[in-house]
């Protein structure tokens, strides 16, 4: 079966052509202004909407006012594919809206207030800038096999370099050549690729606890466990990333000094960003690879959020790697089964069943009162996981003994210790 997919590739334009390039943002951002400020006029007037088609004629008409001439002088499709990307935030916010999900919020320091999820006006002042342009601009590709780089040539910018990473699976239907804040270029392509073949599974099954203490405990349905640490991306850039915060205080904006040092802290961004991903796809990869099912819990990371653990929270990036399972389940035809949000994982002993209530966070092993079973807080949930998906089947095939050891805290039951493999080692 074959999957649209994007595929990125870094882009080193001249210097020449980042004055191009920037000429194009700035266009591509006035268009899509304009077409927000239009329908903005549109529905306080009459309280109506202009169609796609209406917006795109009276732009082609703004376009050729002689007081735009600057807008002549970059490529038209990425101008109309910015009205397009406004048109389709309105069909998004209007689906939101009919659903009752948006609510109007006041801006703690103006006091003015606004709707979530209206579309909202570009600066220049975004980090992230972009133009797309369809296969109608009639972009250009060329690349020798075996070759480091490729070049891409987009009309009225000329010929942009880009390392070529990996060949593209099919012809692109588009391409969006992007600005990013720590000033690097990216050009991503959408293509239509044939679906990656599934990796043959390890295990059965597995449940998986996730915590801020360790970032996943997993324990296999045939009796092995293994415990994933958290990264801490964050907080091992938290001393550099306050120190270019206090800079930034003390410099004044507008100068050249203040601009540089915005871009380190952008570099340094860039750099946990790129950290998070790669961590959050590699492990979501080898959980769905290794095993036929997975349990996970529906955990409310927005809620928690809130809390004090945030920072930790965020940076432990669980949205994404449950999201990157969620994916990769559907394509390598795995089953998942996520465990409903009030299920007190952590009060029940997964040996006798006995629960005795919820617990302080900082304790991370007891004794269980039945069974006096020494417990593990985060594999004894696990286990929890794994039997409320009902995936415990061949666990509880194994015998007591098994099962008992997985989620005792001390690890001299343990028949087989499982070594984390290769891409859990990036501590
Ligand atoms: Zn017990």
């Amino acid at each position: 079966m074959s999957m649209t997919k994007r595929y990125n590739y870094r882009a080193y334009p001249t210097q020449g052509q980042c004055g191009e390039l920037a000429c194009l943002f700035g266009a591509c951002r006035h268009a899509y202004n304009w077409a927000i400020e239009q329908r903005e006029l549109m529905r306080r007037r009459h309280g109506r909407m202009q169609t796609y088609n209406q917006l795109s004629a009276m732009f082609t008409q703004h376009r050729h006012d002689p007081d735009h001439a600057w807008l002549t002088s970059v490529s038209s499709t990425p101008l109309q594919q910015a009205i397009r990307h406004a048109d389709k935030a309105y069909q998004n916010f209007f689906r939101q809206y009919k659903a009752g999900r948006t609510r109007i919020v006041a801006n703690q320091r103006t006091g003015r207030k606004r709707r979530t999820g209206l579309p909202r006006f570009k600066s220049r002042r975004d980090g992230e800038q972009a133009a797309e342009f369809t296969k109608s601009a009639r972009f250009k590709i060329e690349h020798t096999h075996g070759c480091k780089w490729a070049f891409l040539t987009l009309p009225k910018v000329g010929t942009v370099k880009l390392r070529w990473t990996r060949d593209l699976p099919s012809q692109p239907s588009s391409v969006t050549i992007m600005r990013h804040a720590d000033g690097t270029y990216e050009a991503s392509f959408v293509v239509q690729a044939e679906q990656a073949t599934a990796p043959a599974p390890i295990h059965e099954a597995c449940g998986i606890d996730m915590g801020l203490e360790s970032l996943m405990s997993i324990v296999h349905a045939d009796g092995t466990r293994q415990k994933i640490p958290h990264p801490r991306t964050l907080a091992r850039k938290a001393r550099r990333l306050r120190k270019l915060d206090k800079q930034l205080a003390r410099q004044r904006k507008g100068t050249s000094n203040h601009a540089k040092t915005l871009l380190l802290r952008a570099r340094a961004y860039k750099h946990i960003q790129n950290q998070r991903k790669d961590m959050a796809y590699k492990l979501a990869s080898t959980v769905t690879g290794e095993n036929q099912a997975v349990a996970l819990e529906t955990l409310n990371v927005n809620a928690l959020a809130r809390t004090r653990m945030a920072k930790s929270l965020l940076d432990a990036n669980w949205t994404r790697i449950i999201t990157r399972i969620t994916e990769l389940c559907a394509q390598y035809g795995r089953t998942l089964v996520r465990i409903d949000r009030w299920y007190p994982s952590s009060q029940i002993c997964s040996y006798c069943g006995r629960r005795d209530g919820r617990k302080p966070l900082n304790v991370r092993t007891w004794q269980c009162p039945a069974c006096s079973t020494t417990l593990d807080r985060d594999y004894n949930a696990a286990v929890n996981i794994l039997d409320a998906a009902g995936l415990a089947e061949s666990l509880n095939a194994r015998g007591d003994e098994v099962r008992r050891a997985l989620a005792a805290a001390d690890e001299a039951h343990l028949s087989t210790k499982r070594e984390p493999t290769e891409p859990y080692a990036f501590i």
